[in-house]
């Protein structure tokens, strides 16, 4: 007997993933989180029945939110990241030689335990001695650096690698919220995060860009294509105090990519700038 998972992913259109079994199913205090095994993609993480990501081509999603913004950035060494409690995006951003801390402040502690058992291959930097893990709400997290206004305590880089605005993650697209995030930033800080679809979600991409432009002098906007998610297509939006996010930074000249790219499976010197050249309907959305 088939068995398959439906994500409803805009109430009109979604998506069918045939499972061979259901590896783990909780509700934790925060969501319901479960784990399929899946005959085309392998483990995927769903939460609230939304896919969160699949094993298969879980690289794409965490190599484009954690490389991106670090290699645009000349000395990343203090990075902040919210939500990412599986560690993909910290085992990414663990492949840069600036890097010296990592803070993961994900407010499901359950989302990094099951992520740890079931998927060690995307959580390995998870335990890694430059991460600190903080389980609480990356909303009030961001508030409270931003009020204490010490500058050795604020962040180079800061990724929010949320769910979709809904639940615990909704603050995490309002206009506090960024602000709070640029007051946790020193002054060459990147900010970076995970927008949703184009094709879906054009008008939340422009709410979004136009705050991180009020706030930012350098706004920009890029795309990876991401096979589980609603529409296939899933846009990045960054807002930069100093440096241009296309741009791969001048310190990485005597950087060894050959290495990082053979270690990566998506990122590379060339989709770098390229995942920034936008088709002409995008470019509408971000006018
Ligand atoms: N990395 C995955 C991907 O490829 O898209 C998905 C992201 S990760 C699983 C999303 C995480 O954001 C969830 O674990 C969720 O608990 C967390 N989250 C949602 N709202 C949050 C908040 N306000 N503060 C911190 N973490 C939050």
């Amino acid at each position: 007997m088939e068995a398959w998972f439906f994500e409803n992913q805009t109430g009109n259109f979604g998506i069918k993933i045939r499972i061979e079994s259901i590896l783990f199913h909780e509700f934790s205090d925060f969501q319901e989180i479960t784990i399929y095994d899946t005959l085309e993609f392998g483990k995927v993480l769903v939460l609230d029945k939304a896919v969160m990501f699949a094993e298969k081509n879980e690289f794409v999603y965490h190599e484009m939110l954690g490389l991106v913004p670090l290699f645009s950035h000349e000395k990343p060494e203090r990075i902040l990241i919210i939500g990412g409690g599986d560690g993909g995006v910290v085992r990414e951003c663990l492949k840069n030689p600036f890097v010296r801390q990592i803070d993961l402040v994900e407010i499901d502690k359950k989302v990094i335990d099951v992520s740890k058992e079931f998927f060690p291959e995307i959580a390995c930097g998870l335990d890694d001695k430059r991460v600190r893990i903080l389980a609480e709400d990356g909303i009030e997290f961001v508030k409270r650096v931003n009020a204490g206004g010490i500058e050795s305590q604020k962040y180079d880089v800061i990724l929010v690698d949320s769910t979709d605005p809904v639940g615990p993650a909704e603050g995490l697209f309002r206009r506090d919220f960024y602000e709070a995030a640029a007051g946790s930033l020193n002054g060459r800080g990147i900010f970076a995060a995970q927008t949703e679809s184009p094709f879906f979600n054009g008008s939340l991409i422009k709410d979004v860009g136009k705050i991180i432009e009020d706030i930012y002098p350098k706004r920009s906007l890029y795309c990876a294509s991401i096979p589980v998610y609603p529409s296939g297509l899933w846009s990045f939006t960054t807002g930069s105090k100093k440096y241009d996010a296309e741009i791969i930074n001048g310190s990485y000249k005597d950087f060894d990519f050959l290495q990082l790219e053979a270690d990566s499976k998506y990122y590379s010197r060339e989709i770098h700038p390229a995942s920034f050249i936008l088709p002409n309907f995008i470019k509408e959305i971000m006018k």
